[in-house]
């Protein structure tokens, strides 16, 4: 529980209070913890899964880049900026998928060959 501020008055309340003990004014819903769907935010790079690292994306990239569309399906890729975690842009995304989709054809016409 953090401190928070009326929206009413400015009193101090914990974040989770829907109403302010002094005016009773209500306040902002506290946020749902990671409602399905919202996108995983690590803290550290090294708690972000392997699986999920850039370099493991551009590994697969090189040997198995179908794992990549199954990868993405799931979740976002991340890498190390400035000391932070960030998921790997919109774009960067695309392109995987489009190698991932381009290698499953190339497979398929493989195995149809
Ligand atoms: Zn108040």
């Amino acid at each position: 529980m953090a401190i928070a501020f009326c929206r009413g008055c400015g009193n101090e309340i914990t974040d989770t209070t829907r109403f302010c003990s002094k005016c009773g004014a209500p306040q902002a819903v506290p946020p749902v913890a990671a409602s399905p769907g919202t996108p995983v935010s690590y803290a550290r790079y090294d708690d972000v899964p392997v699986f999920r690292k850039r370099w493991f994306a551009v590994l697969c990239c090189l040997f198995f880049s179908p794992a990549l569309l199954f990868i993405l399906y799931t979740g976002d890729i991340y890498l190390e900026k400035d000391g932070k975690v960030t998921p790997i842009p919109q774009y960067a995304k695309i392109i995987l998928m489009v190698v991932g989709v381009l290698s499953i054809i190339r497979i398929l016409f493989a195995l149809l060959g």
